[in-house]
Parts: structure tokens; sequence; C-alpha cells
């Protein structure tokens, strides 16, 4: 009764009709009697608003594993900025993404060498003689096509004699792409271009060294 006595004192129709002594008829309209759905949505609730206590649902893994996995690459790309500071600054600023996938995911027909020659490329750690010399693994970082040029990256790419004919047919792809000499080999590949990344790779397995 309590809401009814609120109506009356609120000033609105109903108190105006009481005021005049109008006879005023309360109703309840038992609306929900007798639908099974709609009674035992009323038992429910009644039992929980007093018992006081809230089910926990079990969230499903679907809507979970989402969550956990943008938090899994956010925290990942935080670590990668900081160990930048002071590790693989080279790599960091020419070719870092704030992507979740590798960069060859775009490049369907890539085989194997291609994608691990280009990663030691990008990351300036090769097979190459002149880092494995770096790195004190052989004595002499000079190259067998002249005994005096260091076995290194661009040497392989634009000047060995070793790979004359492959790298015409990659100078020529260049050239048909609107680059020109003088190359460079890291700025090319962060472009990620596709006829880029398929002339490079191309050279890389047609030649003889491995990279
Ligand atoms: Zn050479």
């Amino acid at each position: 009764m309590q809401e009814f006595r609120d109506f009356f004192t609120r000033g609105d129709k109903l108190y105006k009709a009481n005021q005049i002594h109008k006879d005023i008829e309360l109703i309840w309209v038992p609306s929900h009697i007798g639908i099974t759905g709609n009674e035992n949505a009323d038992t429910a609730a009644k039992a929980a608003a007093e018992s006081g206590s809230i089910n926990q649902a079990e969230i499903p893994y679907s809507d979970i594993f989402s969550v956990i996995k943008q938090k899994c690459i956010s925290e990942d790309q935080e670590k990668i900025v900081n160990m930048a500071q002071n590790k693989g600054q080279l790599y960091f600023n020419i070719f870092y993404k704030k992507n979740a996938q590798p960069w060859f995911s775009e490049f369907k027909y890539l085989n194997r060498r291609a994608i691990v020659s280009i990663n030691r490329i990008r990351c300036n750690h090769t097979s190459l003689k002149a880092d494995l010399h770096r790195f004190k693994i052989i004595e002499s970082s000079l190259c067998d096509c002249d005994g005096k040029s260091e076995q290194n990256i661009e040497h392989i790419f634009w000047q060995c004699k070793k790979c004359t004919k492959e790298r015409k047919e990659l100078v020529s792809q260049l050239n048909s792409l609107n680059y020109f000499e003088p190359f460079n080999l890291r700025a090319l590949l962060a472009k990620n271009d596709t006829n880029i990344i398929y002339a490079i790779s191309s050279f890389i397995n047609q030649i003889k060294i491995k990279i």
C-alpha cells in the first residue's frame, strides 16, 4: 500500500480524484498467472533475491581466449620495444612492425631457404664468412672469388663473381620495378613488396652460396 500512498501525496491525478471524493477502485491484474514460464521466472527471481547469492556463471573459453591473446601480444610488443634500446637496434629501426604475424605470412609461395635467408639478412646474422669470422667461428672473412673481398651480404648480392649470372636477373627485375643502383638491400626488404621479395628470394634460391 505504500506505493498507493505515494501516489496520493505526489499531487497526481489519483490525488485530485480523491480530493473531489471520486470513488477509486484498485484492481490487481493477474497477467502472469497460468503462464508456466513466467511463473518459473518469478519464482527463480524471488528465490535469488531472498537468498542474496549470485551464481557465478562459467565464462566460455572462446570469450576469454581473445582477451588473453591480446594481453600476450601487447606484453610481447612492450618487451621488444624495451629490449631494442640495447639490442637489435638495426633490426628494430628498419624492420620492426607492431604486428603479431611474421613478415613472411603475407608471402604464401616463399620456400624455407628464402625465409631463413631473409630473416638472417634482416637481423644481420648470416652464415657468410664475414659474420662467422665476426663471431670467431672461422679464421678468414674473405670470399673465395678473389681472396681479398669480405664475404658479407653486400658482396654476395652486388659484387661476388660467383653470382654474376643470378645477379643479372635480380638487377633486371629490380630495374623493371623502378629501382636502380646503388641498391639498399635492407631498405628493399623493409618495403615488404611482393615483387621485390620474390625477386630477392629467387636470387637466394639460385646462388650456390648459402646465406
Ligand atoms: Zn665473392
